[in-house]
Formats: structure tokens, sequence, C-alpha cells
């Protein structure tokens, strides 16, 4: 395939309106599917959780769970949505391998929750509004595997397995409104808003909310305009962009491919594309005009959910503390600048640091300890943070030990790997290989001895005030004490002796 042509993104954006509309798709954690007993679990046999609804036998009939219907009216509720007093199912007709109903239960005209809007902020620290158009049920389809070829996808394959056990698991997708006005912060406009969505349905726990298992998913949608032009140019939809970094790069690569097409004259096609992560790059899916007919029709199997008002009330009465809040709370409580609370944010270290506070761990120290020495750590790996074998208990009980002055800095990190490994805790680490800082002044008088004997002149040094002089000596003493000499005390016996002689 030929390589595309992608604009330089300033000069893009001097030429281009950039317009964003995003559809994200929350897989609910409810026990069961949508319209079937089945267990909603991830990982289990494939066709394990299976009935004759979800694979769409003749004359079995769908019955709508409640959870999920009290799922979607709490999500819809936090996002500011009116909530629709009668809201119908819809069958969505298309025949696709993975759905073996051959319609999608979807709803159409009649979503049950809409018009909403939430408040986004981008790394720069300016908020933008993001209109929601509308958030909807509908039910997941199975998983299909392409063997052979070296794409992982149809073209190619030798043969393709399907695994219905995800057919039938409950969806909510949320639609925005077109976005106007990002500029060039639309890509991080686009993660940013994702991560507020995941932020909230893991806030309302109703999801597992995770993204490298496609529990959150995005469809970004972009389209460029001539500056000052009314029309909406023509969008392309990148779709199921399944990590907050994808969706960054998948709408910049967008921007910057469709400005170099319509900068030489060329035309946008309306259609849906992948994005593959190793490349970088976005590539041609399926046309996919407004006009697609589904033959979209009300389904007659289920009555039309009719949630009372009380229920309605019920549900905003017990809605968790806004994402958004809690950040504001959390900064305030932690005494974070922006910037390093921006940070947190965008290594999305939040709840990691607040359970290490919760702990009993100063603010600073487990935000130094998450966002450096596990952060690299987990990204060396290529692993979330919050999936590395330590937890934020043992992250205090750590930083407890290095304020103490037990270990040092150097100890500290030696400690976490043993903990990493499955040694137990930190202290219990500490205990059980003697781990500790030596701030016994014998051994270190000693240790210092040893060092002067080959650099003698590092006393006069220090009495005249050159202090660098006693970096040599300090280095000397860590290195023979492998590390677990305490620096400072080194220090203050270092010129206590210089001024002895
Ligand atoms: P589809 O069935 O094609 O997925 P949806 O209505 O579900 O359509 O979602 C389309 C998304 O694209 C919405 O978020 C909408 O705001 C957005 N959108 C529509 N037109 C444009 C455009 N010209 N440029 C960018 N985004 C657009
Ligand atoms: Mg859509
Ligand atoms: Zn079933």
């Amino acid at each position: 395939m030929a390589k595309d042509q992608l604009m330089n993104y300033e000069q893009a954006l001097a030429q281009f309106e950039v317009v964003i509309g995003l559809e994200v798709h929350v897989e609910l954690n409810t026990k069961t599917k949508m319209f079937c007993g089945c267990r909603n679990e991830f990982g289990n046999e494939p066709n394990t959780n299976v009935c004759p609804i979800c694979i769409g036998l003749p004359g079995s009939l769908p019955v709508v769970n409640k959870r999920a219907v009290e799922s979607a009216i709490a999500l819809g509720l936090a996002l500011g949505c009116e909530i629709a007093p009668t809201g119908r199912f819809a069958r969505k007709n298309y025949f696709y391998p993975d759905l073996a109903k051959n319609f999608q239960t979807s709803q159409y005209d009649e979503p049950i929750a809409f018009e909403g809007a939430l408040q986004v902020e981008v790394p720069s620290g300016k908020v933008f509004d993001v209109l929601i158009e509308r958030a909807h049920m509908e039910e997941d389809a199975g998983k299909l595997t392409h063997v052979g070829g070296d794409t992982g996808r149809i073209q190619g394959a030798e043969y393709s397995l399907v695994d219905y056990n995800r057919a039938g698991v409950p969806l909510i997708e949320i639609v925005t409104k077109p976005i106007f006005g990002a500029g060039a912060e639309a890509p991080e406009l686009a993660a940013a808003y994702v991560r507020l969505i995941r932020d909230f349905v893991r806030a309302l726990d109703i999801s597992d909310a995770r993204m490298e298992r496609g529990n959150v998913r995005c469809d970004a949608n972009v389209s460029l305009r001539p500056i000052g032009a009314e029309k909406l140019g023509t969008r392309t939809e990148t779709k199921n962009v399944n990590s907050l970094r994808s969706i960054e790069r998948a709408v910049r690569y967008e921007i910057q491919r469709q400005a170099a097409i319509l900068a030489a004259g060329g035309s946008i096609t309306q259609e849906t594309r992948h994005w593959h992560e190793d490349k970088g790059s976005t590539s041609a899916g399926r046309p996919k005009s407004d006009a697609d007919d589904y033959r979209y029709f009300p389904e007659p199997d289920l009555v039309p959910v009719q949630p009372s008002k009380e229920w309605i009330e019920e549900i905003r009465s017990s809605l968790p503390e806004n994402p958004a809040q809690r950040r504001k709370r959390l900064q305030t409580e932690w005494g974070f600048a922006d910037l390093e609370f921006r940070d947190v944010i965008n290594a999305d270290l939040l709840d990691q640091i607040e359970q290490t506070v919760a702990a009993g761990a100063k603010p600073q120290s487990a935000r130094k300890w998450w966002s450096g020495e596990l952060a690299r750590l987990a990204n060396a790996e290529g692993k979330d943070v919050s999936d590395l074998a330590i937890t934020p208990e043992q992250v205090a009980q750590l930083a407890e030990l290095v304020e103490s002055g037990k270990i040092n800095d150097r100890l500290a990190r030696e400690v976490v790997g043993y903990v990493l490994a499955g040694e137990g805790d930190p202290a219990a680490v500490v205990a059980a290989r003697g781990l500790e800082v030596v701030s016994d002044d014998g051994a270190l008088i000693a240790a210092i001895d040893e060092a002067l004997a080959s650099q003698p002149d590092v006393l006069d040094a220090i009495r005249e005030g050159r202090m660098q002089a006693a970096g040599a000596v300090i280095g000397s003493v860590m290195k023979a004490m492998k590390g677990s000499a305490d620096a400072g005390r080194v220090r203050e016996l270092l010129i206590e002796k210089a001024n002895q002689a």
C-alpha cells in the first residue's frame, strides 16, 4: 500500500479548522448479559457463556437486564443528560459472523439518555465544553480471530474462529455532537474526553473500564474544513481505538493525512479507518455514508423501557463524586502544583497516589514513587503501573522506611525489586536481606579512614572550604559499603574529622 502523504501539523492547522466527534463504547460489568442470563465474564473458554437467546436461535425471547438499564441511567445522569421517560430498543440489521442474530439490538430514535454536556480539561489547562448528543444501550458482538496471514485481519487469513461469549454483553454508546474550536489541541481533547468518560464509569463502578481489554473503546471522527468555511468537511471514523495515547495519535494522524489530500485538491472519502499502533498510521476500512441503511425497526420482542421518576431520582441521589471535582479536591488536599498534578493525571496515577496516601504516605513521596521508579519499571515491562505486583500499602511502607532513615533511596529501589519478585512487604524484605542503612559511626569511620588512605589531600581541601572534595570520599564509602551507608552521616563525620585534624 502506498504511504500516505502527511502535511506538517502546524501548517495543516494554519489552513484548516479541525472538527472531531467521538463515539465511546463502554462495556458494562453486569453479572449477566443484556438480554439473557449468560454470564458476562472476560477470559472464559470460547463459547461457554452462550444460550439460544444470545446466539439468536429461532423462537428465543430476550429480556432486558435491569442492572444494565440502571447503569445507563446513572451514566446518563452523570453526563448531564436527560433521561427518556420511555425508550424502545430497535433492530439494527446487518450480517456479520460474530453477530449470529443478523441484527444488533440497539436503540435508535429513542435513546435512554440525550442532550448532555461535559467540561473537559486538556493538558495545557484549557477547558472545553463537549456536548453529548446521546447515550444509548446496545449489545456487543462476539469476537473473531483470524488465523494465518500476518495482519490478524481477515484479508490473507487461512480461517477464522468465532467466540460468542461476548455476544450480547451490555454496552452503552456515548456520542458527542461535533466538537469545534479545539484547534491544535483536538488530539489532546479527544484523549482527555475519553479519560474523563473512563473515570466516570469507574467512579460509578458500572464497567471494569480497562481500555486494553476493550471495556472502553473509542471511534474517532475527524474532518477538516478551510478556515472560515461554513460547511462541515467529510469525516473519517477511525474505529475501536483502545488506548488514550492511540486516540491522540490517531486524531493527529488523520488531521495531517486529510490536510495533505485537501491541499492537493483531492477529496476525503467518508469511510471507517483502522488504527495501526505499530506503524502509527491509519488505513482505509469500509466506505460508510450517512445514508447507510440498517433498516432499523422497533424490536417487537421487548417492551419499551420506562423508568419511573422515582427510580431516576433514586439513582441520581446515589451518584458518586464527579471525577472532575474529585481531581480538584485531591489537588487541594495534596497541595500539588498545577504542573505536578497534570502529570499525575496524564500518567493515570490518581488512584494509586490516593490509596498510598490513605495508607499513611505523604502525598509528595507517594507521587515521587509512583511517577518515578514504579512508572519507569512498568514502562520497561510494557505494563500498566496498576498491574505491577506492588500495592499502595507497600509503597506507603517503603516511603516510611525512607522517611525514618532506615533505608536510603538507593536501597529502597533495591527493595522494590524484591517486593515485585514476591519476597513480601518492604519491611520484611529489609529485615530478611539486612538492607538497612549503616549509620553506625564505628563502621562509617572505618570506611572513611580507608577511603582517606588513598585520597589524603581531601581533609585539607575541606578545611579550605572546597566541599566538592568530600564527594569523592562519600562516593568511595558508598561503594565500599555497597550503597548502604548513610550518606548524610558520612559527610558529617568527614567534616568533623577535617576540623579536628
Ligand atoms: P455513525 O453511525 O456514522 O457512527 P453517529 O451519529 O453514531 O454516526 O456518530 C457520528 C459522530 O461523528 C458523532 O460524534 C458526530 O458528532 C460526529 N460527526 C458528524 N459529522 C462530523 C464531521 N463532519 N466532522 C467530524 N465529526 C462529525
Ligand atoms: Mg455510531
Ligand atoms: Zn445467552
